[in-house]
């Protein structure tokens, strides 16, 4: 078992100035939190934080990291709290446990590749510290050596996660030791018995292959020193089980054909040394055709520098030589955790200028990192700025764009969901639609079949599928609304001539105008007419001989009879198209009449009619489209009178009391005041803007006259806008 003073031993050896009282206060407080619990393995718990630690040490992770590494457990198998953790050991610590176990809490459940990726960017969106990273690949590292304990169940589950999540991050992060062991642990859990096979294989050429290495290295060391290229280290392996097994499953080959299951690695001083071993290795034996990789000149993604190729040795057999200076093969074995330690005492190092290019490409962050240290302590890693990653309530990770809501998520499910969507509940919270979602949110639509998107929707998607689906909903819902309009209005227009509506539509003659006009069939002139581009009268005209076209009564018995009282938006609206029933109608926003003004109707394109006071300033505009009028009236039966409210604008004389003498006024006559204001102005003048609740036109009128009796007042005035 290793001990706690061991830890501190190797901290203080690279980071003499550290906090070390930190970490015995972290250890004893593990000890305390973490006594009488057993691993798996029979150990007592505490040894599972200790290793964590350790192995953070040899990482030469800073005092902040390897307290975290004691503490990593505590959170989700103790009593503690974030909080307390924060109180004893500081905010930082107790951020990176934090980060730790809520990514440990993320569950896991699909080995579909593009899940694991989604997954692997989710969890490494939700960190903003890249210790929270380490300490989880350390964890998980002493968890799969352990693995063995376990019973066989859990073995696969969490082998699989490590294949599918931890090792490809740690390859992300360039630390290639951490995920060939991830790598090797995995296989031997998943496949027990492969990787038996493979194993005993190999062991069975090792003698074999033992020879030709120690062949091989002799001849390149007396190569290399004859012409004067000196060299840090030479060695050679067999390949990881792993990668044999990749490469015979990829080639579907049997291992007897695997002849390059050994490879060399040459370590040198310098980068030019790399390109010389490489020419002098290349003159040696006959190098094999397109193996040969420049990753010194083109490294890899994750930051990878070597040079690779394969060569033919004189048995016959291919080999491979990987060739790279000692700080690029540093930067393979451990990758970010090798920076972290490395800029210890020193700072801007220009050599490190393209590992930091890699850096910067790695985390996508666009602003200048002048101070390497600086630079890991404050990493907020935000790898992927332009989405989000979310869990549908089956556990599959979906991934949206930054800002998309839940309406988003509702049409990347299914179009059906997000036209019938009516709410959505986060993490189990009801919430509003146009919630935006966060990392790891757990979603789950609310639908209701019939329920149609809302144009209030297309505020605030930020998908381009929900903005076009929605599009075409209303689209179709706003021609069917045309063509229910149009429909009526040609009605209308036939009955005022006693002429029987329907006939007509099934004529020849209308059959033949609609051809003409372009249409394909009846609807879409009715459509036609809804839209406000044709009026009734024109179509009548073309499908009727002129004397047929003699004006009655302008409402015949029959459409009074079948007059419905429409209702749209506020409660209280009441107007109808004069001669129709059921069209949408809406009061206009610019004037908000009122009941008892005069008003008259206009066909919007596709939104039903909207209707104007006479007096609105708009409605002259209006007058440049004439077929599109239409008249309205208020209905009269109509039985409650909700009341509407209007805002009136006054200019008085600034005294005392002139305030309450108006309100006093207002109240007197039954009127409900909703809000008031008052201004001084310039020359003992105020203004007052005040909002009252008008049942009709004689009300309004009632309430400005009593307004305008108070002494002082000089002007009342109806605001436009309610
Ligand atoms: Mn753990």
């Amino acid at each position: 078992m290793i001990r706690f003073e061991t830890l501190l031993e190797k901290v203080r050896s690279y980071s003499p100035e550290a906090d070390l009282e930190l970490l015995r206060r972290a250890y004893v407080f593990s000890a305390l939190e973490h006594k009488g619990q057993v691993r798996h393995s029979g150990e007592p718990y505490l040894v599972h934080p200790l290793k964590v630690a350790d192995f953070l040490a040899d990482m030469k992770l800073d005092v902040v990291a390897v307290a975290a590494g004691l503490l990593h457990d505590v959170v989700e198998d103790t009593l503690t709290t974030p909080e307390r953790i924060a109180e004893l050991f500081g905010p930082e610590v107790a951020h990176v446990v934090e980060g730790v176990t809520k990514i440990g809490a993320i569950p896991f459940s699909s080995s579909e590749e593009r899940q694991a990726e989604n997954f692997r960017k989710m969890l490494l969106a939700m960190v903003d510290d890249i210790r929270v990273i380490l300490v989880k690949l350390a964890d998980r590292l002493h968890n799969m050596r352990t693995l063995h304990h376990l019973p066989e169940e859990r073995r696969t589950m969490i082998a699989q996660e490590t294949l599918d999540i931890y090792a490809p991050i740690a390859n992300r992060l360039g630390m290639s030791k951490v995920k060939n062991e991830l790598e090797e642990l995995s296989f031997r859990h998943l496949e027990p018995e492969a990787y038996e096979a493979l194993r005993s294989k190999v062991e069975g050429k090792r003698k074999f292959a033992e020879g030709v290495i120690e062949e091989l290295t002799r001849t390149i060391r007396a190569k290399l020193e004859d012409a004067q290229v000196p060299i840090l280290h030479l060695d050679g392996r067999i390949k990881r089980l792993y990668s044999i097994h990749l490469k015979l499953k990829r080639q579907k080959i049997e291992l007897e054909r695997v002849y390059d299951f050994v490879a060399l690695r040459v370590t040198t001083q310098s980068v030019k040394d790399c390109y010389a071993a490489l020419g002098i290795i290349h003159q040696t034996w006959s190098p094999v055709p397109g193996r040969i990789k420049d990753f010194i000149a083109m490294p890899r993604p994750n930051g990878y520098q070597s040079l690779h190729t394969s060569v033919i040795s004189e048995h016959g057999f291919p080999f491979e030589v990987q060739i790279r200076t000692e700080e690029m093969h540093r930067r393979a074995e451990e990758g970010i955790a090798a920076h972290w330690k490395y800029k210890e005492g020193r700072v801007g190092d220009r050599r490190d200028e393209r590992y930091f290019q890699w850096m910067r490409q790695l985390l996508e962050l666009q602003q200048e990192v002048r101070d390497p240290q600086e630079f890991l302590r404050n990493l907020k890693i935000d790898l992927y700025p332009e989405e989000v990653y979310i869990f549908t309530p089956k556990g599959e990770v979906k991934s949206l764009p930054r800002g998309a809501t839940a309406v988003d998520f509702a049409y990347s499910v299914h179009t059906d969901v997000g036209n019938q969507c009516v709410g959505a509940r986060i993490n189990g919270k009801m919430v509003p639609l146009r919630t935006r979602l966060q990392n790891g949110d757990i979603v789950m639509i609310v639908t209701q079949a019939g329920h149609r998107p809302s144009r209030d929707w297309l505020t605030f998607v930020a998908t381009a599928r929900a903005r076009s689906k929605i599009r075409h909903v209303l689209q179709g819902a706003e021609r069917a609304g045309s063509i229910e309009l149009g429909r009526r209005l040609f009605e209308k227009e036939a009955r005022r001539f006693g002429l029987n509506p329907k006939t007509i539509l099934e004529s020849e003659a209308l059959a033949k105008f609609a051809s003409e006009y372009g249409a394909q069939k009846a609807d879409e002139l009715l459509a036609h007419i809804g839209y406000g581009k044709l009026s009734a009268r024109t179509v009548l005209q073309k499908a009727v001989p002129a004397g047929l076209l003699k004006e009655r009564a302008p409402e015949s018995g029959v459409v009074s009879a079948v007059k419905r009282v429409l209702r749209s938006g506020a409660a209280g609206d009441r107007i109808k198209v004069r001669g129709t029933d059921d069209v949408m109608v809406f009061r206009a926003k610019c004037c908000n009449p009122i009941r008892g003004e005069p008003i008259l109707g206009y066909i919007t394109r596709g939104k039903g009619v909207s209707v104007h006071s006479a007096s609105c300033s708009n409605v002259l505009k209006l007058m440049f489209d004439p077929e599109r009028r239409i008249d309205v009236e208020w209905d009269r039966d109509s039985g409650d009178q909700a009341p509407y409210t209007v805002r009136l604008t006054m200019q008085v004389e600034d005294r005392k009391g002139m305030l309450a003498e108006i309100s006093a006024k207002i109240s007197d006559i039954n009127t409900n005041i909703t809000n008031m204001e008052a201004r001084s102005g310039s020359d003992h003048h105020a203004r007052i803007d005040m909002t009252v609740e008008i049942r009709d036109l004689k009300h309004l009128e009632k309430v400005i006259k009593s307004i305008r009796a108070v002494e002082g007042v000089l002007a009342v005035e109806r605001t436009a806008r309610a």
